[in-house]
C-alpha cells in the first residue's frame, strides 16, 4: 500500500516526541476554561468573527452548536450560552483557514497521509469541490456541475441501488436529512447507515423495547426537580460540558448525584461555573456525592447489585402501585436477582458490596430520579442489556412520567436524534414508510439495508460501488480502520460532503470527489433570502438554526442544495418530484416535513417562535409504554463475561479534553493531566508494575478477538486511577484494535468500549 496512489498511513504511529504528564484536574470550567475557549476562539477565527459567532450561538435567533445535543435553556439565555469545547467547535468550523486548489495541487495524497490527524483538521475549510481521478496522486478542482453529472452517471450506471451506500453524520440538519432519506429511497435503497449505529443505536433498541419509545423521556426543566441523578457511562465535562452548569443547580438544590464510571472524570468532582466569580476565581462546587468506579463492562452486575439490595430489604421501597399498574416482568426480575450472588456482582463490577448499598439506598430514598448515559454502556457486545438494567432501576422507582424522574441517553452530535426523526435509518418502520409513500405517491423500499457495520462487511466484500458520505469522518469513526479502508479502496467512487480536510479525503475509491458545503455558523443564502434550518437536543426540543458569518467560500454549497443537486443528476424529475422547489426556500421542505413526520404538524410556525418545540413524548407525556402489551418491560440478563486471557486486559476508547469524536482540536487533555500528545495508555499503577512496565514506557498495543490480533503502534504507558485489568486509549488512534465483527447484539454497535488487548513492550532499538 505503499504506492504514491495508496496512501501509507491510516495515521502515523509514532510517538508523541514532547509528551508531558502532569496531575489531573480537581475542578472542571473556571476561569481555565474562558482562557483556552477564548483564545481557541481568537486564533482560529480572529476577534470580529469570534465575537460575532460566541454572541449568536445557542441564542433564540442564532445558530446552533455544531459541538453536541444538549439542549438551551428555555427562559434565560446568558449572553454566553456556550462551553469551552461548544467554542472550540465553531472555531473549527469558523477558522479563518483555508484549504484551496493550490494547497491540494501541493501536497499529495501520500503525503497528507503521514500527517496527523489534528495536523489534517488544522489546515482550514474547503473552499471548491476537488476531484480525485482514478490512479491520480493528487486531488484537482472540478466544477459543482461536473461533479453531480459523474456522481449521477455513476449511480444510475449501478446494476442495483443497493450497490451504493448513503452514510450520514449527525450534523446534518433536519432538512438536508429529510430530502437525503427521501432522495435514497427514491433511488431504491435503505441502505443509510448513520453514525447513530455507532453511538446510540443500542439504547433506541433497548428503550423500544422496554418502554415504547427510543428516546429520552426527560425534559431538561425535569432536571430542578430531580433529587438523584445518576450519570453511568458518560463524561459530561468533555463531552456534554453544559449539563455541569445543569447538575450545579441541581446539588445546590440538595439533589444527589452519582457517578459510576472505570475513570474518576474532573467533569464530576468539582465544576467552576465561569459565569460566577466563585466559579471563575475559586474551586466552584462539588458535584458527585458517590463515584463508583466499575471496572470496563461491569455495568450489568452493578447495576443488579443495586436492585438486589432494593428488592432484599424486609419493606423494599419500590413503587408497588407503578409496577402493578404500568409494568410486566417484575415476579421474573425479583427471582433473578434473589438468585445471583453477591461472589458474581462484586466479582462481575469491581464494586465491594458496602459500597453497592449505600449507593442503593441513596437510589431508594429518591422520589424522582433521572438516569443519564452515554457510550461507555453503548459500545459493548452486552450493551442493550447495560441499559435495559437502568430501566429496570427506573421501573423500580416508577421513575417515569413524573417531575424530575426518567431515562436521559445523552446524544452526542448536535442532531444526531433529529436525522433520525427525519428518517435516516436503515432500518425504516413500514409507518414511516408508509406516509413517506403516500406523501411523494411512490412505494419506498422495505428490506432493511445496511447498517455501518454491514455497510463496511459488504465494501470488504466488494458489493459496494459507491459510498456517499453527508458529513462526518467515516474512516476514522467507524471500528477496524485497516479492515475499512480496504472496503473503501474497493468501491470505485467515494464521495464525502465536508467542510474540514480529514482522513476519509485520502482513503478513497478508485475515484473520489469531495463536496465542500456551508457550515452551521455561515450565511446560508438562497432565491427567497436566507435561510435557517431546524435540528433536535437530545431532549426532543425541535429548533431553528440560522448562521450569520461570511461563508468560507464563495463556492460552498449548502447541504439540501447539494442533496437536490444530487437528486436531479441522478433522478431528475422522473419520479414525479420537483426538487428545484426545495431549494429556494426551506420552507417548502418542512412543509413536507410537516405532511409526512408525526409531531411535525404546522413545522413553519412553530418553529417560528423563540425556543421552537417539544415533540410529544408518551411515556413523559402520559405514562403511556407503546410496547407490544402496553406495559413497560422488566427484563432479566446475565452478567456478562468477557473472555479475558493472562496477561490480557480489557480497554476502552475515550476522548480528550480536545476532541469532539474524531475532530482533534488540539493535543491537551488538561482535565486528565495529559498534554502534548495523544498516544497514550492509561494502566492502573499496580498491573504496570505486575507487567514490569514503567511510566512513560512505549508500547504496542495487540488486541485479540476469535483467534485474530490487530496492532496498534508505539503508545507510552500513563499511571493513571483505573480499576485493575482496565485500560483506556483514545479513539480514533485505537480503532484500528476494534474487531470489525465485534458488535453490540441486535444493534450492532461496534464494542469499542470494551477490547481484550495486551500490551508489548517495545524494543529500545525499534
Ligand atoms: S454543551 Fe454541547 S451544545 Fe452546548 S455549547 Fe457545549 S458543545 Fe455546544
Amino acid at each position: 500500500m505503499t504506492d504514491e496512489r495508496n496512501p501509507e498511513y491510516l495515521s502515523p504511529e509514532v510517538l508523541d516526541a514532547n509528551l508531558r504528564i502532569g496531575k489531573p484536574a480537581e475542578s472542571a470550567g473556571g476561569a481555565a476554561a474562558v482562557k483556552v475557549g477564548l483564545t481557541t476562539s481568537v486564533k482560529q477565527m480572529g476577534v470580529a468573527r469570534a465575537i460575532s459567532a460566541l454572541l449568536d450561538v445557542n441564542q433564540k435567533t442564532g445558530f446552533d452548536c455544531p459541538g453536541c445535543a444538549w439542549p438551551d435553556p428555555e427562559n434565560h439565555r446568558s449572553v454566553a450560552e456556550f462551553c469551552e469545547n461548544g467554542a472550540k467547535a465553531i472555531a473549527e468550523e469558523a477558522t479563518l483557514k483555508r484549504v484551496t486548489a493550490e494547497f491540494f495541487a501541493a501536497h499529495s495524497i501520500n503525503e497528507l497521509s503521514r500527517q496527523s490527524d489534528h495536523w489534517l483538521g488544522q489546515q482550514g475549510r474547503l473552499t471548491r469541490p476537488m476531484y480525485l481521478p482514478k490512479g491520480a496522486t493528487h486531488y484537482q478542482p472540478i466544477s459543482w456541475k461536473d461533479a453531480f453529472h459523474k456522481i449521477g452517471n455513476k449511480l444510475k450506471s449501478l446494476g442495483s441501488p443497493n450497490d451504493a451506500v448513503f452514510y450520514t453524520s449527525g450534523r446534518t440538519s433536519n432538512e438536508a436529512a429529510f430530502l437525503y432519506q427521501l432522495f435514497v429511497r427514491l433511488f431504491g435503497t435503505n441502505n443509510l447507515p448513520d453514525c447513530s449505529n455507532m453511538c446510540h443505536e443500542s439504547s433506541g433498541l433497548a428503550m423500544n423495547h422496554t418502554i415504547g419509545t427510543g428516546k429520552g423521556t426527560v425534559s431538561l426543566k425535569d432536571f430542578d426537580f430531580a433529587d438523584c441523578i445518576v450519570v453511568i457511562g458518560q463524561n459530561p465535562g468533555t463531552n456534554h460540558p453544559r449539563m455541569l452548569r445543569t447538575l450545579q443547580d441541581a446539588v445546590r438544590r440538595g439533589c444527589k448525584i452519582i457517578s459510576i464510571n472505570p475513570l474518576v472524570e474532573t467533569g464530576l468532582k468539582r465544576f467552576g461555573h465561569p459565569q460566577e466569580i466563585s466559579g471563575f476565581f475559586g474551586s466552584g462546587t462539588r458535584l458527585a456525592t458517590h463515584h463508583l468506579p466499575v471496572k470496563i463492562n461491569g455495568d450489568v452486575a452493578l447495576l443488579k447489585g443495586i436492585q438486589k439490595v432494593i428488592l432484599d430489604e424486609a419493606t423494599p421501597r419500590i413503587d408497588l402501585d407503578f409496577i402493578a399498574q404500568f409494568t410486566e416482568g417484575f415476579e421474573a426480575l425479583r427471582t433473578n436477582l434473589h438468585s445471583v450472588t453477591w461472589e458474581e456482582i462484586v466479582e462481575g463490577s469491581g464494586i465491594s458490596e458496602k459500597d453497592i448499598r449505600e449507593v442503593a439506598d441513596v437510589i431508594a430514598s429518591s422520589k424522582a430520579m433521572i438516569c443519564c448515559w452515554a457510550m461507555g454502556l453503548t459500545q459493548h457486545q452486552n450493551a442493550v442489556s447495560n441499559i435495559q438494567e437502568i430501566i429496570n432501576l427506573l421501573l423500580l422507582g416508577g421513575h417515569f412520567g413524573r417531575p424530575g424522574a426518567g431515562a436521559c441517553p445523552v446524544r452526542g452530535h448536535s442532531n444526531v436524534q433529529g436525522d433520525r426523526t427525519m428518517g435516516i435509518w436503515e432500518r425504516p418502520s413500514h409507518d414511516f414508510l408508509r406516509r413517506l409513500g403516500a406523501e411523494f405517491h411512490f412505494t419506498p423500499p422495505h428490506a432493511h439495508g445496511y447498517s455501518t457495520v454491514e455497510a463496511i462487511e459488504a465494501m470488504h466484500a466488494g458489493k459496494v460501488k459507491i459510498f456517499f458520505a453527508l458529513g462526518g469522518n467515516f474512516l476514522s469513526a467507524a471500528p477496524d480502520t485497516a479492515y475499512t479502508a480496504h472496503g473503501l479502496n474497493l468501491c470505485e467512487l467515494t464521495v464525502q460532503v465536508s467542510t474540514k480536510l480529514n482522513r476519509s479525503h485520502l482513503i478513497t475509491g478508485d475515484e473520489a470527489l469531495i463536496l465542500p458545503c456551508l457550515g452551521r455558523t455561515e450565511r446560508d443564502l438562497q432565491a427567497s433570502g436566507a435561510q435557517f434550518v431546524c435540528v433536535e437536543d437530545s431532549m426532543g426540543v425541535v429548533h431553528s438554526s440560522q448562521g450569520r458569518l461570511d461563508p468560507a467560500s464563495t463556492e460552498l454549497m449548502s447541504e439540501p442544495a447539494i442533496v437536490v443537486a444530487l437528486a436531479q443528476a441522478t433522478l431528475g424529475t422522473t419520479l414525479g418530484v420537483d426538487w428545484s422547489e426545495f431549494v429556494g426556500n426551506y420552507d417548502t421542505i418542512r412543509d413536507r416535513i410537516a405532511a409526512v413526520i408525526p409531531g411535525f404538524e404546522n413545522l413553519n410556525s412553530r418553529i417560528r417562535t423563540p425556543n421552537g418545540f417539544e415533540l410529544p413524548n408518551a411515556v413523559r407525556d402520559s405514562r403511556e409504554f407503546r410496547t407490544a402489551s402496553k406495559k413497560a418491560l422488566f427484563t432479566v440478563h446475565p452478567i456478562p463475561h468477557l473472555n479475558v486471557g493472562p496477561g490480557q486486559f480489557v480497554m476502552t476508547t475515550i476522548r480528550s479534553h480536545d476532541q469532539y469524536n474524531t475532530t482533534i482540536y488540539g493535543l491537551e487533555d488538561r482535565y486528565r493531566g495529559i498534554h502534548n500528545g495523544r498516544r497514550v495508555v492509561l494502566m492502573n499503577a499496580d498491573d504496570m508494575a505486575a507487567q514490569k512496565l514503567s511510566a512513560n514506557d512505549a508500547v504496542d498495543i495487540v488486541s485479540h478477538h476469535l483467534g485474530k490480533q490487530r496492532r496498534a503502534k508505539n503508545f507510552r504507558v500513563v499511571a493513571y486511577e483505573i480499576p485493575r485489568g482496565c485500560l483506556a486509549t483514545y479513539f480514533p488512534e485505537a480503532n484500528v484494535l476494534v474487531p470489525i465483527d465485534s458488535f453490540a447484539k441486535t444493534s450492532h454497535t461496534p464494542t469499542s468500549k470494551s477490547i481484550i488487548v495486551s500490551l508489548e513492550k517495545v524494543p529500545s532499538d525499534r
